[in-house]
């Protein structure tokens, strides 16, 4: 592989350059893992991705992001994108002949998901299933959301952050980007913390000390500061073993099926 160049990072949004230009435009390494993403607020991006972890790998070419603005696929003057919703109610719906020319152009390697409440709820096996693919394309909906056609037409999968409404794909667009990109070989330095933390092993992380060894009056467990370290893991293993037992019960309930 030859080496990245910065021009894979697309996150360098400048003052002088056309932020959206310099996104749409800048080639893609057909190596690095691929987010491509549909939205009516390019400038959104890379957002908080631009940062710390991910917006190194950004910068290094581990992944590239490229999105694309929905609103130039808008009809006439005003470059519209919605319409009221068939059969009446309150809101407005993105137009499926907008949304699928936007779509065409936009589609990238791996799966095309649309970000929405009524899908599947994220999880950590679903972003360790896109980060072994070759990337992913995401429709960020706003409004009411998408007309259903345009879903069916291109055989969308539907992904949900959770039981909540947003008022637009974005916010979840970048969090499905974040837990999947985190993922990738060398994006995180130490992989052995992937390995190791949240959902990897169908368990909650135990608790997480440091530096000092007292503060206010509260002093780490002495497990920990020990040295010995098979009774650490077996202190870990139990604090995780307790905490999902209280904490999330569905979860406890696969993993004891899983033993
Ligand atoms: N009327 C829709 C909500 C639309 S919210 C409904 O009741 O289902 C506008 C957009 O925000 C959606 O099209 C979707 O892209 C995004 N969105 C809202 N909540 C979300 C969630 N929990 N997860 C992922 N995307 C969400």
């Amino acid at each position: 592989m030859s080496a990245p160049t910065r021009s894979h990072g697309q996150k360098s949004i400048r003052a002088s350059l056309q932020p959206r230009d310099l996104m749409d435009e800048a080639q893609v390494s057909p190596t690095s893992w691929q987010a491509n993403v549909v939205t009516l607020f390019p400038e959104a991006f890379p957002g908080v991705l631009g940062h710390s972890l991910t917006g190194t790998a950004l910068d290094k070419g581990l992944w590239s992001l490229r999105t694309t603005d929905l609103r130039r696929y808008g009809e006439g003057k005003h470059r519209k994108v919605d319409d009221t919703p068939a059969g009446g109610g309150a809101g407005l719906v993105l137009r499926p002949d907008v949304v699928a020319a936007a779509l065409q152009d936009a589609r990238g390697p791996g799966p095309m998901i649309y970000l929405s409440p009524r899908g599947r709820p994220f999880d950590q096996s679903m972003a360790q299933k896109l980060a072994a693919g070759p990337g992913v394309t995401l429709l960020c909906g706003r409004f009411e959301g998408v007309d259903q056609r345009v879903l069916d037409h291109f055989d969308m999968t539907e992904v949900s952050l959770g039981d909540f409404v947003l008022t637009g794909g974005e916010i979840a667009a970048q969090a499905l980007l974040d837990a999947t990109v985190r993922l990738l070989p060398g994006v995180i330095g130490n992989m052995a913390s992937t390995e190791e933390e949240s959902f990897s092993n169908g368990l909650l992380e135990h608790p997480q000390y440091t530096k000092p060894a007292e503060w206010m009056g509260r002093i780490i467990p002495e497990v920990l500061t020990s040295g010995n370290h098979g009774k650490v893991a077996e202190w870990r293993r139990e604090q995780s073993e307790a905490l999902t037992r209280e904490r999330r019960p569905d979860l406890w309930n696969l993993y004891r099926r899983k033993d």
